[in-house]
């Protein structure tokens, strides 16, 4: 029998979750974008754009290009989905969701194997033995174990999240991280930037039961507060500032119980149907709230919100789901959308004399068009100084796992948004998302840097004092 190369053989997209060609198509190779992405930025090089990423995918689509081929491989993961180029399209390219789907499409193979989708377009001579997978297609230890245990368990299940997060608060405070450091552990394991990244465990975890935050003063609202996986753990006390801010401007904020994590990590990975179980928990949860009687259903991380409003393109092919899905969107509100769109009550601001920076998180100026609101709230607060940084609204580097599956260009992309932000001499950055937080206080840490990262909820919740 003849040896047939893999590299002979083209594998297409099939399947549920194929990118959209009327979108792909939808690109007229303007390159208006172009100066808005961060790998072209960084790198330079076309293929690591937005219109080159839309040619490969493009080429998948028309059987000219194999979707193992390794550019295909590494250009879907040096993507950090951050959507700037979404945001500059003259055209109205929704790049997100090709992405995404392209992404599923290699997870699936990448999991199932090429047997599985390749052979259905290789000659039916070939044996399956004689296929190995390519080294872009195998998935290392680090991103095999964050997919099985960490997507396909913990974020799944919000008990195991909690038993984690207490696991790694001990870690935290028991001495046994300071030793580890000492020990120079953490080096020897090539740990010490994975380890960096840790956020600090809050004390407190908000547990979702279906408490009420009773409004101060009369009611003008009643909302939903989505307590996600991270959020609640990790950002506890953003919960605990949320709450406060929402409360002093007339807002009763429910707990749901039943819900989770929003599935924005699932989603942006390519697992989508890891990303749907949790989007219908979650619609379930809040629906049993009655979302009749909701004005809004509050998000505090612009990751999870601009998933949350994406949960009906992501359930669109059930019909089942389709509907519940919509009216669920229609009531999730980012922080600071839902703020910046009342009448702020300003009177009982007090003077904070800070110096701020404001960091924009990808998801919220770019997925979710955000950019007004967070400096309205911002400049809302008397006496605060708002200066702004260059590129404030290029990917900080986080952008979910990249951190671990793209370590170069997660630490070059820190490490400017740090530069820019030094420059303008602010003692605190503000930002709106775990992942642009936790990225931005590693690369302070890593230069020894006394200046904060805080949420702009925290510095409004102190503005109204405790
Ligand atoms: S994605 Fe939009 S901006 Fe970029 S090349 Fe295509 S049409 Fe032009
Ligand atoms: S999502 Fe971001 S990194 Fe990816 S192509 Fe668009 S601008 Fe570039």
């Amino acid at each position: 029998m003849s040896e047939i190369q893999i590299a002979d053989i083209k594998i297409g997209f099939s399947g549920a979750d194929i990118p959209d060609s009327n979108v792909i198509n939808t690109c007229v190779h303007c390159g208006l974008c172009l100066p808005t992405c961060p790998t072209y930025r960084m790198t330079g090089s076309e293929l690591a754009s937005p219109r080159g990423r839309i040619y490969l995918m493009k080429g998948v689509t028309e059987g000219r290009i194999s979707m193992t081929d390794d550019t295909f491989v590494e250009q879907m993961g040096l993507c950090l989905n951050c959507r700037a180029c979404e945001a500059a399209c003259p055209s109205g390219v929704m790049y997100g969701g090709i992405l995404e789907a392209s992404r599923a499409q290699l997870q699936r193979v990448k999991e199932e194997g090429i047997k599985e989708q390749g052979l259905k377009e290789a000659s039916s001579q070939v044996h399956p033995s004689s296929f190995n997978l390519q080294p872009s297609l195998k998935m290392g230890l680090v991103e095999r174990s964050l997919r099985r245990v960490v997507f396909g368990s913990l974020f799944k299940n919000m008990a195991m999240f909690r038993a984690f997060s207490w696991t790694m608060k001990a870690y935290q405070k028991t001495g046994l991280q300071s030793l580890t450091h000492k020990l120079g552990v953490l080096r020897l394991m090539k740990m010490e930037d994975a380890e960096r990244m840790l956020p600090r465990i809050s004390d407190q975890f908000t547990v979702p039961k279906g408490q009420i935050y009773k409004a101060e003063g009369e009611r003008k609202y009643t909302v939903a507060l989505l307590s996600g996986c991270i959020m609640s753990t990790a950002f506890a006390q953003v919960h605990e500032a949320t709450i406060r801010v929402l409360n002093k401007n007339g807002c009763d904020v429910l707990l749901p119980e039943g819900q989770g994590c929003c599935g924005a990590l699932h989603v942006h990975g390519g697992d989508l149907d890891g990303g749907r179980e949790l989007a219908q928990r979650n619609i379930e949860a809040f629906e049993k709230q009655g979302l009749t009687k909701l004005d809004a259903i509050i998000v505090n991380a612009a990751g999870c919100g601009s998933t949350m409003k994406e949960y009906g393109h992501l359930l669109h092919d059930d019909t089942q789901w389709q509907a519940r899905a919509e009216t669920f969107v229609s009531k999730v509100r980012d922080v600071h959308e839902f703020l910046a769109g009342i009448e702020l009550n300003r009177k009982d601001l007090k003077p904070l004399n800070i110096k701020v920076t404001y960091q924009e998180p990808c998801h919220m100026a770019h997925a979710q068009r955000l950019t007004a609101q967070p400096r309205k709230l911002l400049k809302a607060i008397p006496q605060l100084q708002l200066v702004e940084m260059f590129e404030s609204a290029m990917c900080c580097g986080s952008a979910g796992i990249y951190n671990l599956t793209q370590p170069e260009m997660a630490a070059d992309l820190g490490a400017r948004k740090i530069d820019n932000a030094l420059a303008t001499g602010a003692h605190i950055i503000a930002t709106g998302n775990p992942g642009c937080a936790l990225q931005l206080a590693a690369e302070l840490k890593k230069r020894g840097k006394e200046v904060q990262v805080r949420y702009i909820v925290e510095l409004l919740a102190e503005s109204y004092g405790k």
